[in-house]
């Protein structure tokens, strides 16, 4: 049994205490406690922002070149990297994902370090075309202290895609992980360090939401937040933005739809669908988790997807062989428990799963297998609502042309995936969707290069990709009088 770990905050780069109720990090596995955390009060979130300001003011800072900067965030990857198996294994521990899946989590983080410091290195500040006697120029500035709040479901990931092109335009960064997730969070936070970066710059401050969340948001010092979490949370941070005249950037929830067309290879199909939504344990933003099928092949597939889904290997997250760790919490599993019940109600038939699995290392923890339902209407409730759980709802679908009105049939745009060997319909069908991504013979690919983000309730801004620097950014026009003569006004 390992022993309880106490976590202290990182305050400006200085780890201490905190002024907030201290939080149990409970491992889903077993429910046993394995972290103690601090948590920021609001008093520690005002020290933080303060420090974070006055550190981006730093003439040392603020004259560092980009491509200065961009050895610290390289650095930063490496050290990343170096911890691959660490990192993993603990973020394992703190939320249940089985070590398959942090690993991949760590090696994106690390990649998304090395690709902000490549595309930092490489943008360009522009000349505009002028329309008098001067030069015109567009250069772009910090924004300024930063919020980056993060859910629990892809920690280290989310973090560093917030705070690596944060800190490569020069920002303070104020890292507010999930209250389920903290540990992966604060030891970025001392690989940052570690890798260079000025300390004031750095903060990492668990805590409630509503109470170390909220604070930052609130805070005037705070320019800017970049949020990833559920659709009502962020619609909360939208109004006090809104009220700031702050920008935001607000990841939210989904409910994407996955569309298997006639023409499509099967055994590609499955295998994307399965991966799709019972990845993760179906605890991913982007999961696949509405199937239309053409009617002609539904039953088929269903029975092809219960079988699959029936071999899924359910256990230890810290086994190699595990494909379905335990869901964050008891809460949770209760809730996507009612989504099940609620399925009944509305007409579904569970094909398979719908309870927990028993047996050794299961009964302990909050496990949940994957389950498949037929039947239902696309406009239930539980098509239409976010489980963000291992559940699968399979619609079959006649009328192609109304695919994309079946789709988009939710209040969500977060993703979607088409399964088809016709590119040309394929293509023509993503065009007409509305989602932030659109996979098309593969599922839940992210490149650090590519925009990332939803439309509708699924949120507003987009991460990734060379202009996710510029989005921690305040663009600048700059002057430069050429005229020999002086100006002719008052004479
Ligand atoms: P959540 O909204 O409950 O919490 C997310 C973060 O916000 C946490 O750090 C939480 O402490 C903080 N928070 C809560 N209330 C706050 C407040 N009033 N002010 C400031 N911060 C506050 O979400 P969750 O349950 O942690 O995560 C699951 C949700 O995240 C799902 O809806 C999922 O779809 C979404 N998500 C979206 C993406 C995306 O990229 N679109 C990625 C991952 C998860």
């Amino acid at each position: 049994m390992s022993a309880v770990v106490r976590e202290d905050l990182i305050v400006a780069g200085r780890r201490r205490p905190g002024r907030g109720a201290v939080l149990p990090s409970i491992s889903p596995v077993d429910g046993r406690v394995v972290a103690e955390v601090a948590t920021a009060s609001p008093e520690d979130v005002d020290e933080a922002v303060t420090a974070g300001a006055a550190a981006m003011r730093d003439p040392a800072w603020r004259g560092m070149l980009p491509h200065e900067r961009a050895r610290l965030l390289h650095r930063a990857g490496a050290l990343i990297e170096d911890d691959l198996e660490g990192l993993a294994r603990l973020q394992t521990r703190d939320n249940g994902k089985p070590i398959t899946e942090t690993r991949a989590l760590v090696a994106s983080a690390a990649g998304t370090f090395r690709y902000v410091a490549a595309a930092l290195e490489t943008l360009d500040e522009t000349l505009t075309t002028p329309r008098g006697p001067y030069l015109s120029m567009s250069v772009y500035e910090p924004i300024g202290p930063v919020a980056a709040i993060t859910p629990w479901n892809s920690p280290i990931a989310s973090e560093a895609q917030k705070a690596a092109p944060a800190l490569a335009a020069g920002n303070a960064v104020l890292i507010k992980p999930a209250e389920w997730s903290p540990l992966t969070a604060l030891r970025l936070g001392e690989i940052l360090l570690c890798a260079g970066m000025p300390p004031g710059l750095i903060s990492v401050l668990p805590g409630a939401g509503p109470v170390t969340g909220e604070a930052l948001v609130r805070h005037p010092g705070v320019r800017k937040v970049s949020f990833t979490g559920g659709t009502a949370t962020g619609r909360r941070i939208g109004a006090i933005a809104a009220e700031k005249l702050m920008p935001v950037s607000l990841e939210l929830g989904g409910k994407s739809p996955t569309i298997v067309l006639p023409d499509a290879d099967l055994d590609h199909a499955v295998k994307g669908v399965l991966f799709g939504v019972f990845s993760s344990h179906g605890q991913a933003c982007v999961a696949g988790s509405r199937l239309f099928v053409h009617r002609s092949m539904h039953d088929e597939m269903v029975d092809r997807l219960v079988a699959a889904a029936e071999r899924l290997v359910i256990g230890d997250p810290d086994d190699e062989g595990t494909h379905m760790g335990p869901l964050i919490s008891a809460e949770h599993r209760e809730r996507v428990e009612a989504y099940v019940r609620l399925a009944a109600e509305e007409g579904g038939r569970v094909r398979t799963g719908g309870e927990r699995p028993r047996g050794a290392g299961l009964d302990a923890g909050f496990f949940y297998r994957p389950t498949i339902i037929t039947g239902l209407d696309h406009g239930s409730r539980v098509c239409r609502e976010e489980i963000f759980g291992p559940v699968l709802a399979v619609l079959p679908y006649e009328d192609e042309d109304a695919l994309p009105a079946l789709a988009d049939a939710t209040p969500y745009g977060l993703a979607c995936g088409i399964w088809s060997r016709d590119y040309r319909r394929a293509w023509r069908l993503a065009r007409r969707i509305e989602a932030g991504t659109v996979w098309i013979n593969t599922y839940k690919q992210l490149s650090a290069a590519t925009p990332f983000g939803g439309v509708k309730e699924s949120g507003v801004g987009r991460e990734k990709g060379r202009d996710g620097i510029r989005a921690y950014m305040a663009q600048k026009g700059v002057y430069w009088g050429l005229d020999e003569a002086p100006m002719r006004w008052g004479d």
